[in-house]
């Protein structure tokens, strides 16, 4: 048995951290032990090893098919410009606000990825020990692997001096991380782009087996937006989750309770801004989800053909804010009518058939919404 401490960037990092460890103990064959989050870090728990064994876990992933398979990807990328065919790759540069630093990104993933020593998360202090942030650092921390609290906001692109800079194993493991462990939604407008993540880490403590099934929910990429008239001008973050775990593929019942950790970042003209994160408790979102489609069983399709709108996105939102956080009947019928009224409004005829199916039930959607903020 050993442990791992993420190193204490910030919450996001090191849940993408976290995410990029597990994953290469799972590459490995290592799924037993656990991961507990203590504050914005995690300890990884991890049974089958030693501390002399975590030193070559680095050298072991390099001489994987996963490994050579990215290499080769970054590789063509890099120097022919080919974007990734694998969209949980593509998806790091497709999210990327700052797309002229996708072929950077690129090359310090490659070469970050020759140098990965788990052994540095040995230690509780890895951050002090190499004198990690803002003061010098090998690779800089693009805004998707950090969204570090507003640091870009106000302040042209072009123009930022002072990167948050970290060693080869944070900025690797951190990208894996995003990888294969963060769902991303890009909105692209005219002069805009806007990048949506989630990721989903414990509330508490969570089997290493369990993060590596849920990892599957998180490997997509969805992207909106730039040919749709309809879509919307900005999602709001909050309706991401209920959004992205409503169309996904459905998940098994989650015994440990996890939270949802979503954050947004936008290039709005030529400013880079780091907008907003939200933490939320997933288990009552997937129990609303679970419950919503035994009752509604085209809802998938009602939420992917007719949510994506700016109206459908408020109603998801202020359907997610119901389920997580309000315990007030009035404001589950206020919700519930503005619901009804959307599907009133509707244009599309497939829609509003579908949406039909929605308002016979809406008493139901009454009932269950109660039920689980009862809980
Ligand atoms: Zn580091």
């Amino acid at each position: 048995m050993v442990k791992l401490y993420t190193p204490g960037h910030n919450i996001i990092t090191d849940s993408l951290i976290m995410h990029g460890v597990l994953r290469i103990l799972g590459v490995l064959g290592y799924h037993s032990g656990v991961v507990q989050r203590v504050g914005e870090r995690f300890i990884i728990d991890i049974e089958g090893l030693d501390q002399h064994s975590v030193r070559d876990l680095g050298s072991k992933f390099r001489n994987t098919d996963v490994y050579h398979s990215l290499q080769l990807t970054l590789n063509l990328y890099i120097n022919k410009g080919y974007m990734p065919r694998d969209q949980k790759v593509s998806k790091i540069f497709e999210s990327n606000p700052n797309e002229p630093a996708n072929r950077s990104w690129a090359t310090n993933l490659s070469e970050s990825l020759l140098n990965l020593d788990l052994s540095n998360y040995l230690s509780s202090d890895h951050i002090t020990s190499v004198n990690e942030g803002r003061r010098k650092g090998v690779r800089t921390l693009y805004i998707s692997l950090s969204s570090i609290y507003g640091k870009y906001q106000e302040l042209d692109y072009n123009t930022i001096d002072k990167p948050y800079s970290v060693c080869d194993t944070c900025f690797g493991l951190a990208s894996l991380g995003l990888i294969y462990g963060a769902l991303a939604t890009v909105l692209r407008r005219e002069n805009s782009k806007y990048s949506l993540f989630m990721t989903i880490i414990p509330e508490d403590r969570i089997e290493i087996r369990d993060l590596l099934i849920i990892q599957r929910l998180l490997e997509g990429y969805m992207t909106m937006g730039r040919f749709s008239a309809s879509a919307p001008s900005d999602i709001p973050l909050l309706a991401l989750p209920l959004y992205s775990l409503s169309v996904g593929e459905t998940l098994a019942a989650i015994e440990s309770e996890a939270d949802v950790l979503t954050w947004k970042v936008a290039k709005v003209g030529n400013f880079i801004r780091s907008l907003d994160t939200a933490l939320i408790r997933l288990n009552k979102l997937m129990d609303f989800i679970t419950e919503v489609k035994m009752l509604i069983p085209e809802w998938p399709r009602i939420v992917s053909q007719c949510f994506e709108t700016e109206d459908g996105f408020t109603i998801l939102s202020e359907l997610t804010e119901v389920i997580v956080f309000s315990r007030e009947i009035s404001h589950i019928y206020s919700t519930v009518r503005s619901i009804i009224s959307y599907i009133e409004d509707m244009k599309d005829t497939t829609c509003k058939n579908l949406l039909k199916r929605m308002h016979r039930v809406s008493e139901k959607l009454v009932e269950t919404i109660t039920k689980v903020v009862a809980i």
